[in-house]
């Protein structure tokens, strides 16, 4: 039984899910005993074996399977044992139509191929071999679908779960930004099916990548409402998850580190790479709403801006290397515990930030882009199946740009340091800005953009507006707890909270010896100046402390992004280069 899912680096053990197991063999039952955590030898077995499991399935992310009256929804790592020795034979499987009548009117939707289904696709399936078995989710329930062509390739838009909205809308902005990835790395696309899974939940926020399908979870307000103008920032969530987990059908599923070639799924596969995959996945996926029309430059870097302070509120990224954080996903990114923002870097926000300082980098000193990297890097190990080496993507980048990178990813890759990112935006006719966070609201975007921006964001840009003295910051992450209170999330190094000796877990209840909430936590703070001394009130555990803090200014950790007018010539060309639109078809 598999120990993790592909894509998704974290051993989640799957076999804990068996909660019973028995083999036969011509009709008798044989010893079927466990080996080790995931495995079981049988004795006993003549010509043919039947092992029969039992798998509790309730996990409703994107990585497990899960199973009730509504709906069924399935990764084949989660329920199918592998002959060993033996994964590289063909494999079929038979998928019953359920008996409760609450299932009438289920059907079902996946990319693996059927052999013989009926009309609502119950039957037999077949893949190739057990890496593929495990390669295509199951949906399984009432769900709507709406299909369109993209690239000459029919694509499937499958959504389940409640939700109220056009999906002939969504598939159309859908085929759009799939003809757009398409042409990016060329016709045919090497898939020639294509299925988006989706789940519409209460919050939930998350997507996997498979060769010919993704699935994809949201809050089910994230669709545009029937009749809804343009493309709000909620929908531009969804879009987004959608760019990138179609883009991965290129970059991770085919080309991919030699290191994930074959996949071993019994135990963890470290790479230093996943920064090129998931961080240039990151900023792709932002760079393919724009090219595909479905939002504008004001848009764009308004969320780019967002991504970029996600970085900058992480003191982490001075302690831990983007390469680092990709070897150790396994144990750190996918295991976050409280002190996570001080001691490492995510590798899909900072590797977007170094995705897009590398490609302003390639446009300032030479005449390529990343776009030329990343095809390139489809062409030579992608489209032919060879795993990408260690170093292979820094060499690939200096030998189609003809331009020595060594400092570069000394520096991005494995270094700590904060990059030049104002003096890349300026290459590009772009002002670039660290501002102290003004509230709870505040993730900075975009300032004084053109005319008419407002109405395409949907959110007020220009929120950013210091007025008067900095604000003051405690250096905390926290959330809200019903009975009352701030539970402390994060407490970051340096801060006026960590000097002061507060912890994670400590619920702070009152500042200067007055009750705080989210809600006037800024206001509270407001009346004292930098360095002034007042009283923290925590409760850690069922002991009321109170700690004296020191307040500071807040840090410059919010990123603000402007068009600049006075742009010189070949900073303006560059931009315009930088942010075309691509019309599909075109290529
Ligand atoms: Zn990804």
């Amino acid at each position: 039984m598999p120990s993790w899912i592909p894509g998704s680096y974290l051993l989640r053990e799957f076999a804990r899910h068996i909660v019973g197991i028995r083999a036969e063999s011509r009709g008798r039952p044989v010893v079927i005993e466990q080996a080790d955590k995931s495995s079981w030898w049988c004795r006993g077995a003549e010509d043919d074996l039947v092992v029969t499991a039992e798998i509790h399935a309730l996990d409703l992310s994107v990585r497990g399977a899960f199973l009730d009256f509504r709906r069924g929804f399935f990764n084949g790592t989660s329920l199918f044992l592998m002959p060993q020795d033996r994964e590289r034979e063909p494999v079929e499987l038979e998928l019953e139509r359920p008996s409760d009548p609450r299932c009438a009117e289920w059907r079902v939707a996946t990319a693996m191929r059927p052999v013989a289904v009926d009309e609502r696709g119950f039957g037999r399936y077949r893949a190739d071999d057990y890496d593929e078995l495990i390669d295509h989710p199951f949906e399984i329930s009432a769900f709507e679908e709406v299909g369109f062509d993209a690239g000459g390739v029919p694509h499937r838009l499958v959504v389940a779960g409640r939700f109220d909205s056009d999906l002939e809308r969504v598939a159309a902005d859908l085929k759009q930004l799939c003809e757009t990835q398409i042409d990016f790395f060329g016709r045919p696309p090497p898939f020639d099916r294509y299925y988006f899974l989706c789940v519409a939940t209460g919050g939930g926020y998350g997507g996997l990548e498979h060769r010919a399908s993704s699935s994809l979870m949201f809050d089910r307000d994230d669709l545009p409402r029937i009749g809804e103008p343009g493309i709000p920032p909620a929908y531009q969530r969804f879009l987004a998850l959608a760019s990138h987990e179609y883009f991965h059908a290129w970059h991770v599923k085919r080309t991919k580190p030699a290191a994930f070639m074959p996949y071993r799924l019994e135990r963890r596969n470290h790479t230093r790479l996943l920064w090129v995959f998931e961080g240039i996945t990151s900023y792709y996926q932002e760079l393919f709403l724009l090219r595909s029309g479905l939002v504008g430059r004001e848009a764009f870097l308004t969320r780019l801006a967002q991504a970029l302070t996600r970085v900058y509120r992480t003191p982490g990224r001075h302690r831990q290397s983007l390469a680092d954080a990709s070897f150790n996903a396994w144990d750190i990114l996918y295991k976050p515990e409280p002190n996570l923002p001080n001691a490492s870097i995510s590798y899909y926000a900072k590797g977007a930030l170094v995705a897009l300082a590398l490609d302003l980098e390639l446009r300032r000193r030479g005449n390529v882009s990343l776009d030329d990297v990343v095809r390139e890097l489809w062409r030579r190990y992608g489209e032919r199946g060879v795993g990408v080496p260690e170093d292979g993507f820094e060499s690939l980048a200096a030998e189609v740009s003809g331009i020595d990178l060594t400092d570069f990813f000394a520096r991005a890759v494995r270094g700590t340091e904060d990059l030049p990112l104002e003096e890349l935006f300026a290459s590009v006719g772009i002002g670039f800005e660290l501002r102290p966070q003004t509230g709870p609201g505040d993730r900075g975007g975009l300032l004084r953009p053109s005319p008419g921006a407002a109405s395409e964001t949907g959110q007020a840009p220009t929120s950013a507006a210091p007025a008067g003295e900095p604000p003051l910051g405690l250096g905390i992450t926290y959330r809200s707890r019903p009975d009352g209170g701030l539970e402390l999330t994060a407490v970051l190094d340096d801060g006026p909270a960590q000097r002061a000796g507060l912890e994670p877990g400590d619920v702070l209840i009152a500042v200067d010896r007055l009750k705080v909430d989210s809600r006037n936590l800024e206001a509270r703070l407001a009346r004292f100046e930098d360095g002034e001394r007042v009283s923290a009130t925590v409760f850690r555990g069922d002991e009321l402390l109170e700690l004296g803090l020191v307040l500071a200014a807040a840090p410059r950790d919010t990123c603000w992004l402007q068009l600049l007018d006075d742009a010189d010539r070949d900073a303006e060309a560059r931009r315009d280069a930088w942010l075309a639109a691509s019309v599909p078809g075109s290529a």
